[in-house]
């Protein structure tokens, strides 16, 4: 067996790791080799020589990140072993059929795998590492991942590390195609609604796969509805909202690139679809400008106003006020699907954010339904730090 060099924990440091988190964090490290490469698999033991994992080295707070809680290699092996986990999870869930060839294979810690995405649009993957030690190993997966596919499903791998990766001299990688890349239709299906997705310019790998649920239970409400989709991005909402009858669709986001991709998506589904208009706006001007009650159901989806702990108290704020917004603004008996997608704000934080929104718009609110993210997203429960998507469906008076 390939014997990987170690790490050894200072002593009671080794507690996280015993209850399966998969993080070692710098502080907790006693000895290390000399000359650690970026992204080199080690061994971590505990201060007493006990074994505790094997995993991915990195320069920064999260030093390790542990692979397997076995002594085994990360090898070819490791890879196929994982991503067939993944897989298999995903067609239990009926995720991949015919009418929904987007969803998302390889979630990190929730899939045992620290610092990999991976997402699939039809016959394409794309690949995104969060870790030295995943680029490092990209070749490993991208072979796994061949194997794992049913031959014939799999033509494309565009690999997207832009952003992700920590930018140190040595790891700055291109986004490129590894396989494939002639021909790419570009076009893939979510729950029978078609959608272009750009995973070369479009943010993350080009699709919010992780509103899927969401949008769905947004198409049971639409029906005859006059419809507002804030930060609409792609329009994955605004579509779903036409298919479940809406009366009228409006989307808006600040990017005219995101507009463009919106109006591209409403016509790939609907054609000259009349119900549907679009604007590219700031949320909160726009909000401000809205006619009291001339929007029934209003969709809140910002993007992460916090992206670390330091940030939390402004984007609470940030939240309440968006959201007294559109509290004020809402037809009566409306209905308003709001969001928060940052990692650092807890469930409970943005339901207050919310409360105190409601409580200066004076308006009767009650919560229909608490949302999260997919089941394609899945929290390892060792790792609660995996839980970032919460919403709420709320019924205004
Ligand atoms: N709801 C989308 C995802 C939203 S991503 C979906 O289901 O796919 C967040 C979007 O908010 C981005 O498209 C970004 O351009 C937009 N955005 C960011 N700040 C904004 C602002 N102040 N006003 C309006 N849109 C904004």
């Amino acid at each position: 067996m390939k014997s990987y060099r170690e790490i050894r924990l200072r002593p009671g440091k080794e507690a996280s790791l015993q209850r399966y988190h998969p993080w070692v964090f710098s502080g907790a490290i006693a000895r290390r080799p000399e000359d650690p490469v970026e992204g080199e698999t080690v061994r971590v033991l505990s201060s007493d020589g006990t074994f505790l994992g094997v995993g991915h080295f990195q320069t920064g707070s999260i030093a390790v990140r542990i692979l397997s809680f076995h002594d085994e290699p990360v090898d070819a092996a490791f890879y196929e072993r994982s991503l067939t986990g993944a897989r298999k999870m995903r067609q239990t869930l009926n995720l991949i059929r015919p009418d929904n060839t987007i969803f998302r294979l390889v979630h990190g810690e929730g899939d045992f795998l620290p610092g990999l995405i991976v997402d699939m649009y039809g016959d394409t993957a794309v690949i995104q590492a969060h870790s030295a030690g995943i680029h490092r190993d990209l070749a490993l997966i991208t072979e796994a991942l061949k194997q794992t596919l049913p031959s014939g499903t799999l033509k494309h791998i565009f690999y997207k590390p832009e952003g992700t990766l920590p930018c140190r001299a040595d790891i700055l990688p291109d986004n490129c195609y590894l396989s494939g890349g002639d021909g790419v239709s570009g076009i893939a299906v979510e729950n029978g609604l078609n959608f272009r997705i750009d995973w070369l310019k479009g943010q993350k790998t080009g699709f919010f796969i992780d509103q899927r649920e969401n949008r769905a239970l947004l198409e049971r409400y639409a029906r005859g509805r006059r419809v507002l989709n804030m930060f609409c991005y792609t329009g994955g909402f605004s579509v779903y909202a036409l298919r479940g009858g809406a009366a009228g669709v409006e989307s808006v986001d600040s990017s005219s690139k995101a507009i463009s991709v919106t109006d591209g998506n409403v016509a790939l589904n609907f054609g000259d679809e009349p119900r549907h208009s679009s604007c590219s706006e700031d949320a909160f001007k726009f909000l401000k400008q809205l006619a009291g009650g001339e929007k029934e159901l209003i969709i809140l989806d910002p993007p992460a106003f916090a992206k670390h702990r330091g940030a939390v108290g402004n984007a609470l704020q940030g939240y309440k006020k968006l959201n007294h917004l559109a509290l004020e603004k809402i037809a009566p008996g409306g209905l308003l699907f709001t969001f928060s997608c940052s990692q650092v704000i807890t469930a409970e934080q943005f339901r207050l954010a919310v409360f105190s929104a409601a409580a200066i718009s004076g308006r009767k609110v009650r919560i229909l339904h608490r949302l999260a993210q997919p089941a394609d997203h899945p929290v390892n429960i060792y790792h609660p730090e995996g839980e970032y998507l919460k919403g709420l469906v709320l019924r205004v008076e």
